[in-house]
């Protein structure tokens, strides 16, 4: 267990573990939760956060891709794991072998996995994706549609666990519509006698702010990380992440020069400039150009300049005295000044999401329970 880096992200796992008690509490016993923890685990590791999730309130762990699936499924034999995108006919008889459960959306996708079904001897497990209204992936809302589902839901070789859709979070007005359109769905394949043990439609903002359109499963994934994106009502829980750095080197510069390429910043006044060890390859947005900093000794040190592939600098002028490793925060839970990922994202003109998922595989995973290191995964060291 030897940090390669000085640049870090530390996930706090007695923070995943409340957030993900917390989901529990909020929908009861009987709302099963499908932990997203698709792009590593929202840039937290998801090898490194499955157990938790799962032996603290989680049913499943949904995935995006098949290659996400099969990753998981190294470490974890038994877990179920949920494909929620599209997996191409040619790869679906990896979703079989490896015991997967698939989002399919097609009579003939169906087809090829009752196909495998019999080849590997197994039911493969299916959700059906049912487009509400988003025009992503999906069932058109339409009586051919259910017509397709009922002959999907006949194939001996698959088990149709599940049906589901996704809100667009447009307004409560359209997501109601969305939600209506879904509910009218499965209510005319009951009527066809066909049932579904799952049924969901929400998403972290959506399972917090819509009580009653949880049906009995969600898919939160934000939330898992204590990222707060609801409006209307409120959920405990604890940002599981930070990421921090130490500052490299420590210069003084002259008035009138400049820093960085193409000397976008130039010195107003003599100043004292710290170079970071990050920079966008880490996944750091490069337009937080002279509007985001870090946190060191407490104060803000603004980075300026162009934000470099591996490096970027600071002003550490008004910062006080600080030296050469000296820690600094990029991102932090905002309690003690520093960049949380709300206002990351507001600075860089983004979502939440796409800040935390980001953070590359560069970057070194350090894990703390009860306030010791526990583990530390380097990606690529
Ligand atoms: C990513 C994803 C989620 C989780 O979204 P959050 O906003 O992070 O909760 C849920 N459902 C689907 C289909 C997704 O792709």
């Amino acid at each position: 267990m030897e940090l390669l880096r000085d640049t870090f992200l530390e996930v706090n796992l007695d923070n995943l573990i409340y957030n993900i008690k917390s989901i529990r509490n909020m929908v009861g016993k009987n709302v099963a939760i499908a932990s997203v923890v698709k792009a590593n685990g929202y840039g937290h590791g998801a090898n490194s956060i499955a157990k938790d999730l799962m032996e603290n309130g989680s049913d499943l762990l949904a995935v995006a891709t098949l290659n996400e699936a099969l990753d998981l499924r190294k470490n974890f034999p038994r877990y179920p794991i949920f494909i929620m995108g599209f997996t191409p006919d040619r790869l679906l008889e990896y979703v079989v072998k490896y015991n997967i459960i698939q989002s399919i959306f097609s009579y003939n996708q169906a087809k090829v996995l009752d196909g495998y079904g019999i080849k590997y001897n197994k039911k493969t497990i299916v959700h059906i994706k049912y487009d509400t209204g988003f025009n992503r992936l999906g069932f058109r809302d339409s009586k051919e549609s259910i017509d397709e589902i009922e002959k999907i839901c006949k194939l001996p070789n698959i088990n149709v666990e599940g049906m589901f859709s996704h809100l667009a979070l447009t307004n409560k007005d359209e997501d109601e519509k969305q939600y209506n359109r879904f509910k009218n769905a499965i209510k005319e394949l009951n009527n066809r006698g066909i049932s579904f043990k799952y049924t969901h439609i929400e998403d972290s903002i959506s399972a917090v702010d819509y009580p009653e359109f949880r049906m009995n499963m969600i898919r939160p994934g934000a939330i898992i990380y204590g990222i707060k994106g609801f409006h209307h009502n409120s959920l405990d829980i604890k940002q599981v992440l930070k990421f921090k750095t130490k500052i490299y080197n420590i210069r003084k510069i002259n008035k009138g020069e400049g820093v960085s390429y193409d000397f976008l910043w130039k010195a107003e006044r003599d100043s004292i400039i710290g170079t970071m060890p990050f920079g966008y390859a880490d996944g750091y947005p490069r337009n937080l150009r002279d509007k985001g900093y870090v946190m060191v000794n407490g104060q803000k040190a603004p980075i300026i300049g162009v934000i470099c592939m591996d490096q970027c600098m600071v002003d550490l002028t008004d910062v006080g005295k600080v030296s050469e490793g000296e820690e600094a925060i990029i991102y932090g839970d905002g309690t003690d000044g520093s960049l949380n990922i709300h206002n990351a994202a507001l600075l860089g003109e983004t979502n939440k999401n796409e800040i935390i998922s980001k953070i590359s595989m560069r970057v070194p995973r350090i894990y703390i329970r009860d306030g010791k290191i526990v583990d530390i995964i380097d990606y690529i060291g």
